[in-house]
């Protein structure tokens, strides 16, 4: 044993250790599990080549795919009050907001808001961060919700909110959940203002924020497989001692029950939300009047 452990492996481990593999070149797909080129998943939007699921992807990511050429601004969302309940858990409130933020950027939150042309038509978008504590929303995404709807009405734009976010952030108990009248408002701001207001729901939409501004849409739009629902399916099943359907709370599922109005493939939504934009605010010109009955005659 001690001359195959003290001279041969050695040696082999040098000679297959000499690769060097550059990381983040592969991608296993949660879904097949099949491996996919890292760059090749881009290419194709972060869906699986192989399967066709749709993966999470970053605010800034969706904002790219979402805006014509990729072309948008960013605006300075207003500041809020942090830690106001100075909550505590396992750790505190401040260290996981500072955790998050040093991964995502000085003064970030869940929400990022930007403004630009979606096919051709002005528009201002708001995108959750899933990868900020679950995309929670709490003061500060209510604030960019907010913010967005007022910039959508300044600029007479349409409004475009796409949430991925586990709820409301219950590090800010009563006042995270008061963010879902705020949001409700910020939707209907922009409604009353004769301006389209369009969700895309992603995975996953769920908790408070399902049950609120996201439920509200003149236009409900989801991506494949997204998961979209209130309480977990876990929970639902344990409560009613009930099997749940098959792809249950799937945005396919949400639109065979009247929830959601289309399920819009990664590749397909900015012509699709484009084409809405322009029969919301374009509408076919009203030249000819009806034929009269002796000209149907
Ligand atoms: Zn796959």
């Amino acid at each position: 044993m001690s001359w195959l452990t003290n001279y041969v492996l050695p040696k082999i481990r040098a000679v297959v250790s000499k690769k060097p593999v550059p990381e983040n070149l592969w991608q296993k797909c949660p879904g097949c599990e099949q491996m996919l080129l890292r760059r090749e998943l881009e290419a194709n939007l972060d869906v699986c080549r192989n399967c066709g699921l749709h993966l999470r992807i970053d605010a800034a990511r969706r904002l790219e795919i979402l805006f014509d050429d990729g072309a948008f601004s960013r605006i300075e969302l207003p500041k809020t009050v942090t830690d106001p309940l100075r909550f505590r858990d396992r750790r505190r409130y401040t260290d996981r907001l500072k955790e998050a933020q040093a991964a995502h950027g000085a003064g970030r939150d869940a929400v990022v808001v930007a403004h630009g042309r979606v096919g051709g038509y002005a528009a201002v978008v708001a995108a959750f961060e899933f990868g900020f504590m679950g995309g929670s929303m709490g003061l500060a995404a209510g604030e960019a919700v907010l913010a967005a709807a007022k910039l959508a009405v300044l600029q007479e734009a349409a409004l475009i909110v796409v949430p991925a976010s586990g709820g409301a952030r219950m590090q800010e108990g009563v006042l995270s959940l008061m963010q879902m009248p705020r949001t409700i408002i910020a939707a209907d701001t922009v409604k009353e203002a004769g301006l389209p207001y369009i969700v895309l729901l992603t995975d996953p939409t769920t908790g408070g924020v399902s049950a609120s501004f996201a439920m509200v849409a003149d236009i409900a739009l989801a991506e494949p497989g997204a998961v979209i629902g209130f309480a977990g399916a876990r929970v639902i099943e344990e409560t009613i001692h009930e099997k749940l359907p098959e792809g249950f709370q799937r945005a396919e599922y949400l639109l065979d029950h009247g929830m959601v109005d289309l399920v819009v493939p990664r590749a397909e939504l900015r012509a699709t939300i484009g084409r809405l934009l322009g029969l919301l605010r374009d509408p076919l010109p009203t030249a000819l009047p009806a034929p009269t009955s002796s000209e149907a005659a």
